[in-house]
Formats: C-alpha cells, structure tokens, sequence
C-alpha cells in the first residue's frame, strides 16, 4: 500500500509518503491515549470549544488552499471543493456550539431512588475515511468526537495524503495538544493491529462493505463498538405528478456531483410510464451537455474520476451490464482525453439477472427503470442489497411522505437533492452499515451512557 497524490486530471504522480513503521503507530496510540487519560477527557467544554472553534475560523480562513488540495489529489470541480470546506467549517461550529447540550446528564423519571444518566467519553477512536469527500469525511468523526472528550486517530485513503496532513495540522494549528487528532498512513494489516490494541476503545469507518465487513471483523474479534458508513445504491423515483423542470434538474445533482462519486447519490432511476420518456429524454440531453475539463476551472462541469482503478471498475460494470443485456442509452465509455473521465452514462434495462443490478455505480452511470405504480416503485427500491438513501420526486408531499415510510433507507429526501448538513443523521441500514453521523445522534455513538442511582 502506498500513500501518494496523483492528480486525477492529467495522471501525474504528484508526490509520496513513507508509511508508518509498527513503531511509529504504537507511539500515536500511547499518545492519544494519555492524552486521553491525562488531559483532555477532564477539559471543560468550553475548553474544547475554543480549540474547535478555532479550527473552523482556520478552516474559513483558508478555504481555498484546503480546496485546491482536495481537487489536486481525487479531482473534484474546485467549486465543490470549496462548497465542502464551508461545510466542514459548520459541522466543527455545530459540534463547538451544541456539544455540551447534547451530553448534558439526563433525570430519569423512576420508581426507586434518583437516578440519572452521565454521559462520558470512552477513549482512543479509530477512524477508517474514504477519499471521494476528503475533509468532510474527517469533521463528522473529529468533530463530535474532539468535542465529546475522546481522541482520534485516523487512518485516511491512501490516494488523499496530503488532505489528510492539511486536516491533522489544522488542529494543532488551532492549538490541540499532540495526540488529539492524529494521522497515520498505516496498510490494512496495521488497521487490524490497531483496532485489536486495547487502547483503541470504539472504530469508525466510512467505505466499501468489503472493507467495513473485514474492519467490523477485526472490532467485533476485540468487542469494539464500531459505526459503519458504507455504499450505497439509492432510488431516485420519479412520479407521474412531477414537476419535471425540478426532477429532471435534481437527477443530474443527484447522479453528477462529484462525478458519481457519492455514497448518496442517486444511482438508480425509477420512473412512472407516463412521465419516463420524458424524462429520459430530457435527462440525457442534460448529461451530454456536460463539459469535462480542468477541475480548477469553472467552465468545467465534469469532473475526472479519482483514481485509475475507480475508472477502469466504471467501465468493467459497464461492459458487465451490457453482456447481461442492458441497453447503453448515453456514454458508456472512457473518455478519449488525459485524465480519469469517464462519459456521463444511462444504462436501460438492466434485469435483475444482470450482475450489475445490485451493484453500487461509483461513477457518472445511471440505470433507468420503468413501472407501472407506485407500490412497483417502491418494490423496485427496496431490492436493493443497500439502503442508505433515497429520493422521490413528486408534487403531492403528502403521497411523498408515504413512500417514503415503505423505503427501507436510513434517508429519504422528497423533491430534494440528497443533502447533508450538521443537524441532519446520516447513515444507512442493510449493507449500507449501522450506526449514524452527524446531529446530535451522532455525538451518542463513542460516549458512556452511565447510570448512576442514588438509593
Ligand atoms: P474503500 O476501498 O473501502 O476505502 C475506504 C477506506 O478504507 C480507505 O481508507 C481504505 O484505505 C480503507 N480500507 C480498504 N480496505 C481496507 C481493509 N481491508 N482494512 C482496513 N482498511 C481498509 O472505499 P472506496 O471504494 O475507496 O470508497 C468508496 C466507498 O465508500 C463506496 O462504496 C461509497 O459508497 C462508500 N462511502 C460511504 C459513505 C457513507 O457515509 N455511507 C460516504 C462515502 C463513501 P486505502 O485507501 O489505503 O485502501
């Protein structure tokens, strides 16, 4: 395993970092957790407050050099890159301001004696983040986590080192003491190393089943409590009352962004008869239109892929579909240009024999499925391995919020894009993982609820 920036949009190997020896993690791992024990788990919160808060005000300052490094090392348009700072930015003030109203102590209303519940931190997490969103990835765990008295240590993908060092010195920076936050660039093998280490108290990772099923191994082999945040295949069902201006412009976000490199994106297109040809049609003249390009640029509209094996698995599940009997509607190819570009693609009638159909796309490919009703629809989304999000497009809210009670998903966003914001739970349920990020659910996850009874 190697840990080294290649710039996605013209292929060049920009720079590499050493790896850390076995050594060199058990000296991060005693670090943080005397820190831990010594320090900062007594810090007042108004304490903890001030060193968050003042990594945001950093991280505001300094949005655009954070940027750049985001769209140098997995190619992300520069405009989205930006867009993602700001809003790690709000989820470090979210944590900074609402922490210790989260964890306040609660009465219970008891029959016996008094009783109440303390919340308390549990130690050393161990985090596991993907690169398809560099930082934000890194504030949903640093921010509920620093805030609520444990320490971190972090083991970021291997294509994004030079985010995850801007990310662990804007902390120190900020003035957190060594081994608050922590990065290592550590393999697989050390990953299982640490999570056995009886330091590490609680495991965090946001990434593929086939890494969350083998890190959840190694936690549950040690009783570690663990939140996995996994892929995803979401619903983007259109109804036969749509406001197609609105679904036809939500489905490019859903399917576009971060050129489809998204847990939550919208990945399958579900759509009523009567409004499918339309909307196909209007969809794919919406997706050729995109302009690939520079990622710096604002002209740009499609951004490269990040890494060379994230396209060429793009295009291997294409060629899949298609031997299983889809129809290539858009695309479906790499593009004939420098870079990781893969053509923004629709894929029809992809059958559930077809070995993609449970398959998440992590790429610009749509697949495009016809029904005739609503229960269709839903039958349609809920067969599906996953179940992290979803969308419904229609002008009857109240019908919306029906479907939206039958989706088996973690989310649900009815005429909105997949959004994410500080006070907003996020996660999934099926293979898509367990456990949520973000809101105050998500500062609940590495804490000791504590009963404490006075007889
Ligand atoms: P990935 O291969 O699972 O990588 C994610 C992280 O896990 C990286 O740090 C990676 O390190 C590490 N890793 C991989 N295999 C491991 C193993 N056996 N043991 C320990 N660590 C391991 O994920 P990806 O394919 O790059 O990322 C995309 C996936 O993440 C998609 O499925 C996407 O839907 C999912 N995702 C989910 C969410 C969510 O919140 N639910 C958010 C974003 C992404 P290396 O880079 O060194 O291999």
């Amino acid at each position: 395993m190697s840990y080294k920036t290649t710039n996605p949009y013209n292929e060049e190997v920009v720079k590499t970092f050493d790896a850390h020896s076995d050594a060199q993690l058990d000296k991060v791992l005693d670090t943080a957790h005397r820190l831990f024990q010594q320090d900062w788990r007594q810090r007042s919160f108004a304490e903890r407050q001030t060193i968050v808060k003042k990594a945001a005000a950093l991280l505001k300052e300094q949005r655009d050099d954070f940027a750049r490094l985001i769209t140098l090392e997995m190619g992300k348009l520069f405009k989205e890159a930006q867009q993602e700072v700001s809003l790690c930015v709000k989820i470090l003030d979210y944590y900074a301001d609402h922490a210790e109203q989260f964890l306040a102590p609660k009465k219970l209303d008891v029959k016996r004696g008094e009783a109440s519940v303390e919340i308390a931190p549990l130690g050393v997490i161990f985090c596991v983040e993907p690169w398809n969103f560099p930082y934000y990835q890194l504030a949903r765990v640093a921010g509920p986590n620093l805030m609520a008295g444990n320490t971190l240590v972090v083991k970021h993908a291997s294509n994004v080192p030079q985010c995850a060092l801007a990310f662990e010195k804007l902390f120190l920076d900020a003035g957190a003491p060594e081994g608050a936050y922590t990065n290592v660039f550590i393999s697989s093998e050390q990953v299982a190393t640490a999570i056995a280490d009886p330091r590490v108290q609680g495991v965090a990772l946001t990434g593929s089943e086939r890494a969350g099923a083998s890190v959840a191994a190694s936690a549950g082999k040690s009783l570690k409590k663990t939140t996995m945040e996994l892929g995803g295949s979401d619903a983007f069902i259109v109804l036969d009352d749509a406001d197609m201006d609105l679904a036809v412009k939500l489905a490019v976000i859903g399917r576009i962004q971060n050129s489809g490199q998204v847990c939550d994106g919208s990945k399958r297109f579900i759509l009523q008869e009567s409004i499918a040809d339309t909307f196909v049609e209007r969809f794919q003249a919406e997706l050729a239109k995109l302009v690939p390009g520079d990622p710096m640029q604002e002209s740009t509209t499609l951004a490269p892929l990040s890494s060379l094996s994230a396209l060429e698995l793009a295009v291997k599940q294409v060629g899949q579909a298609v031997e299983g009997g889809a129809r290539v509607l858009l695309g479906g190819k790499r593009a004939e240009r420098k870079g990781y570009f893969m053509e923004p693609t629709i894929l029809a009638d992809v059958k559930p024999d077809n070995p993609v159909y449970y398959q998440e796309f992590f790429a610009p490919v749509a697949m495009i499925f016809r029904v005739k009703d609503e229960n269709e629809a839903i039958t349609l989304a809920n067969d599906s391995p996953f179940g992290l999000g979803g969308t419904i497009i229609t002008a009857d809210v109240a019908r919306g919020k029906k479907l939206a009670s039958q989706i088996e998903t973690g989310m649900v966003f009815i005429n909105s894009p997949a959004v994410t914001a500080p006070d907003l739970p996020f996660g999934g349920v099926k293979n898509s993982g367990y456990g949520r990020e973000l809101s105050d659910l998500g500062i609940m996850e590495f804490v000791n609820r504590k009963l404490v009874l006075v007889g």
